[in-house]
């Protein structure tokens, strides 16, 4: 049997097309290995949202040089939202003699005839199509939580975002076929669906986006649902409320407002204002007052000046949400915002993302010790990352819980775990029945 490296970058939709990548691989008899020097394909794919992603799947495939020439049939892939851009897929193909086959986001359908063809070759697929390709396996690593694309690509062009560049434009899959799939995942055992989507508010197939919701909580095995992302502009009443009247969509929120100052915000294209995300943010919590959530922010967006970035620091520690993700900005070639002209220096840049992920981490802190006595329903997913003896799960809101148990668990059921210490990115506890 052939085996294969998978190496991936990025955020969870490239999780997912990485699954399909590896149903497809294991379709083709290949079995899967760690160590590059074991493999007959290895096959990066990649992200191309900030630079420091890109940089190291170069570093990485320079890297592979030595092996390919210890072994010549050695098959080195390069795929992906980075390879999407022919710019990046034309460097590679030049810098990079080594890499045998070049395809974009779109193309997983095509790995057979394409592998078929690399040994000893250059294959540079450069056509990606804008359709929606059904019945591609998938190799889910996680039993217990299924990723689910609802859709693909996006049209709003947020002006230092690559991803409608590299996505394409907005593609919803067929409520049928989701429905579908998520049956198949209730009777192979999986109790939590992640849906997926740049922005899952505007999925647009038979149904809309909460009547999806609802309809998938309606499916017996299925006991949670979360979704990411979701964008302000979007982000309906009717969401809200079917969020609140259903158990099974867990009470977690990712909503990013990427800048706490309208002017940043309109540069950046995001068509919200601050008082809009606040105004959601409270309306949100009204309905559901246990709600979680998270939202992205970025850091040193060009025209950014001091003021603007004080009043995304007076945003966060208004709205003290339970965590954040923050970025400082990466200029992305082919953007509006690649144009404008910094303000502020790295260095200034550099010193408020520190403040900021400070102020989060105390809030975040804050807001999770408040759990500490208290017993959360946890679903149990398989066992700590840095230590066997403890199992991992997750709180409906989506806090990581590692825990303990001197009973036997199962992996998959939802079990009471009394939190006895938390920080501001995990929670610690055992199971609660010893109590
Ligand atoms: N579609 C999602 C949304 O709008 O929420 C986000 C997708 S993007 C892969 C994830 C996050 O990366 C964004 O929310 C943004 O904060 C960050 N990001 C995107 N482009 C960036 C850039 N050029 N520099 C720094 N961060 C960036
Ligand atoms: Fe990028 Fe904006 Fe689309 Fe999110 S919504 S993927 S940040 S363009």
């Amino acid at each position: 049997m052939k085996k294969a490296l998978v190496i991936t970058y990025g955020c969870r939709q490239n999780l997912s097309d990485s699954e399909k990548i590896k149903g497809v691989l294991q379709n083709m008899n290949y079995e899967f290995c760690e160590n590059p020097e074991d493999a007959d394909l290895i096959l990066f794919n990649t992200c191309a949202v900030r630079a420091g992603a890109e940089d190291r799947v170069y570093g990485n495939i320079g890297a592979l040089k030595k092996l390919k020439l210890q072994n010549p049939g050695l098959i080195i892939a390069v795929c992906g939202c980075m390879t999407s851009q022919r710019r990046v897929a034309a460097k590679i193909k030049k810098s990079f003699p080594h890499v045998n086959l070049i395809f974009g986001t779109n193309s997983v359908h095509l790995l057979p005839q394409m592998l078929n063809n690399a040994e000893n070759t250059h294959i540079f697929h450069e056509r990606e199509d804008d359709d929606v390709y059904e019945n591609i396996p998938s190799l889910r690593e996680n039993k217990i939580v299924a990723n689910l694309p609802i859709m693909f690509g996006c049209n709003n062009f947020c002006s230092y975002c690559v991803v409608p560049y590299v996505r394409g434009r907005e593609r919803s899959r067929k409520t049928e076929d989701i429905i579908n799939e998520a049956r198949i995942l209730a009777a192979r055992g999986y109790k939590e669906l992640q849906l997926l989507g740049q922005n899952v508010n505007s999925y647009s197939g038979d149904l809309n986006f909460p009547q999806l919701l609802s309809k998938l909580a309606k499916i017996n095995g299925i006991e949670r649902i979360r979704f990411i992302s979701s964008h302000p502009k979007d982000f309906s009443p009717e969401l809200i409320s079917v969020m609140a009247d259903n158990k099974k969509i867990c009470k977690q929120l990712h909503l990013p407002f990427q800048s706490g100052s309208d002017r940043i915000l309109k540069k950046m294209n995001r068509t919200y204002t601050r008082a809009h995300y606040v105004g959601l943010i409270e309306s949100v919590r009204r309905a559901i007052p246990d709600i979680a959530i998270s939202s992205d922010v970025i850091v040193g967006f060009p025209n950014e000046e001091q003021s603007d970035f004080e009043d995304t620091l007076s945003l966060i520690n208004k709205l003290r949400l339970d965590m954040l993700f923050t970025f400082i900005y990466s200029k992305r070639e082919g953007t509006p915002a690649a144009k404008m002209e910094p303000i502020l220096s790295m260095e200034q840049t550099k010193s408020n993302f520190l403040r900021l992920t400070q102020a989060q981490a105390k809030i975040s802190a804050e807001i999770n010790g408040k759990l500490v006595g208290t017993v959360q329903d946890v679903l149990a997913e398989g066992y700590s990352k840095n230590n066997k003896d403890v199992y991992c799960g997750r709180t409906d809101g989506g806090k990581i819980v590692n825990f303990t148990s001197h009973e036997n668990i199962n992996f998959g059921d939802v079990l009471p775990i009394k939190i006895q210490n938390a920080t501001a990115w995990a929670l610690g506890g055992c199971y609660a029945e010893r109590y």
